[in-house]
Order: C-alpha cells, then sequence, then structure tokens
C-alpha cells in the first residue's frame, strides 16, 4: 500500500534498523523501545492487522513465527520473550500494517491490559 508507513519501510524508502529479512518477512527496531529488545516483525505483503489473517496468506504469519526464535537468538534473549499485536480500536493498533512486537532483555511487567 502506497501510504503504508511499513510497506515504506519494508521497500526501504524510509530507513529502519534492519534485524532480520527474508523473502516474506521483514524485521527491524522499533522507534521508540519499550523493553532493552523491543523489535518490529511483519509480512512483506500489507496485511491490515491480525484481522486481516487469512488461509491465502496465513503463511506469511507462520514464516514470522519461524523467523521469531532466530531472532530472538541473535538478540540474547535466552531467558524469554513477549510476543504481541495490537489489532483495531481497542487493540491500540497505530499502524495499519500487520506487527508483531517482540519485547525481551528484561523481566517484563505481568500485567498485559
Ligand atoms: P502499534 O501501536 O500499532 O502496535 O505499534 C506501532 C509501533 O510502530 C510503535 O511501537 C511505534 O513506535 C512503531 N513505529 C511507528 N513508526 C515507526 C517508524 O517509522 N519506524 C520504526 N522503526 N518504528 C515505528
Ligand atoms: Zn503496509
Amino acid at each position: 500500500m502506497t501510504d503504508c508507513i511499513f510497506c515504506k519501510i519494508i521497500k526501504g524508502e524510509i530507513p529502519s534498523a534492519k534485524v532480520f529479512e527474508s523473502e516474506t518477512v521483514y524485521a527491524f527496531r522499533d522507534i521508540n523501545p519499550m523493553a532493552p529488545t523491543h523489535i518490529l516483525i511483519v509480512p512483506k505483503a500489507h496485511i491490515p492487522s491480525a484481522d486481516g489473517v487469512t488461509a491465502e496468506n496465513s503463511s506469511a504469519v507462520a514464516a514470522i513465527f519461524e523467523a521469531i526464535p532466530q531472532i530472538a537468538k541473535a538478540e540474547g534473549l535466552t531467558n524469554g520473550y513477549r510476543v504481541i499485536t495490537n489489532c483495531g480500536e481497542d487493540g491500540c493498533q497505530t499502524v495499519k500494517h500487520l506487527h508483531f512486537h517482540l519485547l525481551g532483555g528484561k523481566k517484563l511487567p505481568e500485567s498485559m491490559a
């Protein structure tokens, strides 16, 4: 999508600190980190949110979850981490391109809501 900030990052039109890339997945450091490690993992194909995942595009989501342990290992997250996706208004999603937050490097707060 032309006006999507993450599509622009994937295309290199907006700079990002890339940590992982494959044919279908791109991962980069969050510009406003909420933990010592805070990485965003996105499908290269524009999927608006978790609510837009279908049988046709879910292979990209599987590829993201295959990438996560590799990224976590490369980041030294040996003691665990958290993966989050915010969806829609109530989920406080701000960027409308599906992304998973990988957070770690400290003991994270227990509460999720
Ligand atoms: P959401 O609230 O939609 O789940 O998360 C969007 C995330 O994208 C936020 O954590 C925000 O800091 C991050 N973000 C927004 N714009 C940019 C950007 O231009 N570059 C990077 N690296 N992260 C961004
Ligand atoms: Zn997009």
